[in-house]
């Protein structure tokens, strides 16, 4: 894969204001709850919706996502507010029914990305798609595995590409959930300076406290745009409870950030 300007263009296109921003619950757990944060979210700087509908959980026993129906309630939220809607996809059956229910920007997952064999089923099952495509950095800090990840989207003709950086595991104690490891992203986007790159400050952190301050260092590093998880009682939330942020507290972050660099 080589640096291409065609990567950037779909966040051209949006015409949204730097940077851009995806927020939403890490789950749809209701429709309800997936309308209520989406009509919160409607008037803000929000430009994509996220909700995760299967949810890859570390271990059995979890809230494992509401599954299809929620992508029916992302349909009515769509309807409702104009946000686009962004799934989480970790096999090809969950890109056709994304791709049936008109959801406009598909992520592959941190724990899909380690895995070769489902990102070229993914791949292939969006083949001659234009959807948006962002991919997450696989969770081991390994840069080739996480290019890799994104050669496979990029090599069955989806140029719409972006990717999200949610940190990286580590057996050792540290203040963050997952550790950022900078030099890794800021290596990609030395080698492929159009490809858009995001940062999931909620992923990395794992606390609603830490998010403020790890966008911030996201922005000082030229990102586009920050995916930040949103729940109108986060405290209640089906999963990653301890990481989402109200509506009224994300539009406070964002009003706080301090930003230098002026267009996507
Ligand atoms: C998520 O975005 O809710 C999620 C499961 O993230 P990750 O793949 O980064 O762990
Ligand atoms: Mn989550």
């Amino acid at each position: 894969m080589e640096n291409n300007s065609e990567m950037h263009q779909w966040l051209n296109d949006l015409k949204v204001s730097h940077p851009l921003v995806i927020a939403g619950p890490c789950s749809a757990e209701t429709e309800e709850q997936v309308l209520d944060i989406a009509r919160q979210l409607k008037d803000s700087d929000v430009t994509i919706y996220r909700a995760g509908v299967w949810k890859p959980r570390t271990r059995p026993g979890g809230f494992e996502g509401v599954g299809a129906i929620g992508l029916e309630w992302l349909q009515k939220a769509k309807a409702e507010t104009g946000l686009l809607m962004a799934v989480e996809v970790a096999n090809a059956n969950h890109v056709k029914l994304a791709l049936e229910h008109d959801i406009d920007v598909l992520w592959i997952g941190a724990r899909t990305t380690v895995n070769p064999f489902a990102v070229q089923e993914i791949a292939d099952a969006l083949q001659g798609t234009d959807k948006i495509v962002l991919v997450k950095n696989p969770v081991n800090p390994d840069l080739a595995l996480w290019l890799g990840g994104l050669e496979r989207i990029y090599n069955a003709g989806i140029r719409k590409l972006g990717v999200v950086h949610r940190g990286f595991s580590t057996y050792e104690k540290t203040k963050y959930r997952n550790i950022p490891e900078w030099q890794i992203p800021i290596e990609l986007q030395d080698r492929f300076p159009d490809l858009p790159i995001i940062c999931d400050p909620s992923h990395i952190t794992g606390k609603r406290d830490m998010i403020q301050q790890v966008s911030q260092q996201a922005l000082d590093l030229n990102f586009d745009g920050l995916m930040i998880e949103t729940h109108c009682n986060p405290d209640k939330a089906w999963s990653d409870a301890a990481q989402q942020v109200t509506p009224e507290r994300l539009k406070q972050i964002l009003g706080n950030l301090v930003i230098r660099k002026q267009t996507n």
